[in-house]
């Protein structure tokens, strides 16, 4: 990727690195220009400046120049803490794709071929999704689902599959085609109601998952399904009345309500005009000893606000600053957008909740993320049913497909290091920093909203007072 690098280190410190020398020079390197977007020389100039690495010699100038480059690509760490080598993730740079099925909002139509997107855009903004083909299980074929799109999208080619698995027999499956827009409506058998699995050695919330679909038709760069998706477009489940007859017996069992939700692989309701689910689910949990959640970054509330409304309903939505949302978050509605339709839900009768989920660190966080919650108290009414926060975090194999999915991202160039779940994550003192400002912030407006944080340790519970909250989500 940097092709003169390693010419450049030779001439400037008589020193030839062997390949995984190069690797980690040739990352921290390529990491620090994004980071402050200088150029190659300007580092060879810091480097003949700061490191000793011109006084070494074999191993110890490759330590010499690795160690000021790891200075410069975590400032923040290092003036805290000595960082231990085990945290850091230097993986190869690949090049990004360079055709990819993406929802990027600007269609160019003399290039539909190659490079399709999954939204239908008309003046350049309309987000509304728009399927190539919908593939649907036999023993589904007669449902309500099948004849909404057929309804809605009379054009569209269905096909019939036993199992949506049949497609991936005959498909091999690129991460390229993730966003490719086909549908499979499916019967789902197996995997209707889960505990939300958290992390290792985090402290969990105790939330359910209604497990109503996988995949989405928004692109949010950070978005962990990427890394667990081995299938193009969405599925999307007939069968709810298998889903509600589980739920039953499952709820049977239950010694204390419990806080669960839709909004784990899927967003809940940016399909909602197709699938209507929103008009089966809210019937049918607000008779339950539950609050049940449908978690998104649309504005797709038209359904809910037909239904009768119930406060153990939460509609919540996923708030970063614009720049963040603009940049990151494809296809998905505008900060205002979600917070003007939040404020609709909660006149209409229903909780309202909302997850600062990914908080990104990035140079002006404070002042982004201040203003964030100022424009959410200043529209919609505390106290809300939650607030979730959770530091940007993921598998060190995402950041890896985040770079060839989203190469003009910066989000995974922050200083994010190995943490013990062996997720990249903020060290602690960020991420405590980052939290306790957020709660400073919302508590200005509202003392009253339980704020809970998202796959966090216990440790960060306690230090920010949150395990002493009565309305503790466990
Ligand atoms: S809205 Fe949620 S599920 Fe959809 S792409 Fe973004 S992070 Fe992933």
């Amino acid at each position: 990727m940097l092709e003169s690098l390693k010419q450049t280190i030779e001439d400037n410190f008589s020193f030839r690195p062997n390949k995984n020398q190069f690797r980690d020079i040739e990352r921290l390197t390529f990491e620090i220009m994004r980071r402050e977007k200088i150029h190659l020389n300007q580092i060879i100039d810091y480097l003949k400046n700061n490191s000793k690495a011109a006084k070494c010699s074999g191993k110890d100038k490759f330590f010499a120049i690795k160690n000021s480059l790891l200075n410069r690509r975590f400032p923040l760490t290092t003036n805290k803490e000595k960082i231990d080598a085990k945290r850091i993730f230097l993986t190869q740079l690949k090049k990004p794709l360079l055709d990819k099925w993406q929802v990027n909002p600007i269609r160019d139509k003399s290039s539909e071929t190659t490079t399709t997107s999954l939204m239908r855009i008309s003046n350049g903004v309309n987000k509304e999704f728009n399927p190539l083909k919908v593939f649907v299980e036999k023993e589904v074929r007669k449902s309500y689902l099948v004849d909404n799109f057929k309804k809605m999208f009379p054009q569209v080619e269905m096909e019939e599959l036993s199992y949506y698995s049949e497609y991936l027999k005959k498909n091999k499956f690129h991460i390229s085609q993730l966003k490719k827009s086909i549908v499979f409506i499916v019967k789902e058998k197996w995997d209707f109601i889960k505990p939300c699995p958290c992390t290792k050695h985090h402290l969990s919330c105790g939330y359910w998952i209604f497990n109503l679909g996988f995949g989405c038709p928004f692109d949010c760069s950070y978005c962990f399904l990427q890394q667990y998706t081995n299938f193009p477009g969405l599925i999307l489940p007939a069968n709810l009345d298998d889903f509600f007859e589980k739920f039953d017996r499952f709820a049977g069992k239950l010694k204390k309500p419990i806080r669960i939700g839709t909004g784990e692989f899927c967003d809940s309701l940016a399909l909602d005009d197709i699938t209507q689910y929103s008009s089966k689910l809210i019937p049918y949990f607000k008779e339950k000893n539950v609050s049940f959640e449908l978690k998104t970054k649309s504005t797709q509330i038209d359904n809910l606000l037909k239904i009768k409304s119930s406060p153990n309903i939460v509609i919540s939505w996923s708030l970063n600053p614009p720049s963040i949302i603009e940049k990151e978050e494809l296809a998905t509605a505008s900060l205002e957008e979600r917070i003007e339709a939040a404020g609709k839900a909660q006149t209409a009768g229903f909780g309202v909740g909302f997850h600062f989920d990914p908080i990104i660190h990035f140079q002006d966080w404070k002042n982004q993320y201040k203003e964030v919650i100022c424009q959410l108290y200043s529209k919609v009414k505390p106290p809300f049913a939650w607030i979730s926060l959770g530091t940007l975090r993921s598998n060190r194999e995402l950041k890896t497909i985040v770079e060839s999915r989203f190469p003009q991202s910066n989000i995974f160039y922050g200083e994010l290091l190995l943490g013990e779940d062996k997720k990249l994550r903020y060290p602690r003192f960020l991420r405590k920093e980052i939290y306790s400002k957020l709660i400073e912030w919302i508590r200005e407006y509202d003392t009253k909203t339980l704020v809970y944080l998202c796959m966090e340790n216990k440790e960060m519970w306690e230090i920010l007072g949150l395990l002493r909250n009565t309305t503790a989500p466990f």
